[in-house]
């Protein structure tokens, strides 16, 4: 099985990665992929690729997550991309996917979320700059959503976006669903279902499972969004079996039918045999 999120330099700064890793093998995870949240990211999650090389397939994404925008210091710039520093990092990110790390299969984790102090125009100019990079490189997109399908949608067509992606950690109605799997995106199933109070999304996903299955992925989003039951410790690959439970204890899905239908569909999405 795939864990298609999952932030290993932040795991590594709460857990030994090692034994996460052995964990996760061991509960028969065979490949990762780790987004990145900023540039000391990047390297980190490449050369953690280089290292399990061999043990456990690691791919990685290049982008800057809205969160470390709060670390910008945009409010004397009110809500333009004329500050220096995330200047620079966007610099540093075209200039990364012009070189590409061989572990690297996507732009991201990039998005808008509605509930952090960034302004959202400056949100939506970095995710501006991210679609364009993935369009121009032709690789998917991770997106990071709360609060925030309008916006997102919104942005796709703004940057009249023509690559495919992943809608990570989805949770949402039947239409907000619709309106990505339209435009080719992947929607990544994480922890929320694991939620009995999720019981929005948890109808989603029935609708899901029966019309598009084929556009479905796993997903932990470790070291954040623990399962029903293991809050206040955190997340890990090895965990992802949770959500498999929760699908087929919920759905009329085998736990077979699970691992194999979204590794294919990992497999699709990245144009890669796993
Ligand atoms: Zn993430």
């Amino acid at each position: 099985m795939i864990d298609s999120h999952c932030h290993l330099d932040l795991l590594a700064a709460k857990k030994d990665l090692h034994i996460t890793l052995q964990n996760a093998k061991r509960a028969g995870i065979t490949r990762i992929m780790a987004p990145s949240i900023n540039p000391r990211s990047w390297q980190a999650l490449q050369a953690l690729s280089e290292q399990y090389e061999g043990y456990l397939s690691i791919d990685t994404a290049l982008g800057l997550h809205p969160y470390f925008l709060v670390d910008c210091d945009y409010s004397a710039h009110s809500c333009e991309t004329n500050n220096q520093t995330l200047i620079h990092n966007l610099e540093q990110l075209e200039a990364a996917v012009a070189h590409l790390h061989p572990s690297v299969k996507a732009v991201g984790e990039t998005g808008i979320d509605g509930h952090i102090n960034v302004p959202l125009a400056l949100q939506k100019d970095v995710l501006h700059t991210h679609l364009k990079l993935a369009d121009k490189t032709s690789l998917p997109v991770i997106l990071h959503h709360r609060k925030s399908h309008h916006l997102l949608l919104e942005a796709l067509k703004h940057a009249k976006y023509q690559g495919v992606g992943i809608i990570h950690a989805f949770s949402g109605s039947i239409e907000a669903a619709k309106g990505y799997i339209e435009r080719g995106f992947y929607l990544g199933i994480g922890g929320i279902i694991t939620y009995e109070r999720a019981q929005k999304t948890r109808n989603t996903l029935a609708f899901l499972l029966e019309h598009h299955f084929d556009k479905l992925l796993l997903e932990t989003d470790a070291p954040d969004m623990p399962m029903h039951g293991r809050q206040g410790e955190p997340n890990e690959p090895c965990y992802l079996s949770d959500v498999i439970d929760a699908m087929s204890e919920n759905y009329d899905v085998s736990h077979k039918e699970i691992v194999s239908t979204t590794t294919a569909n990992y497999a699709q999405l990245f144009n890669i045999n796993c």
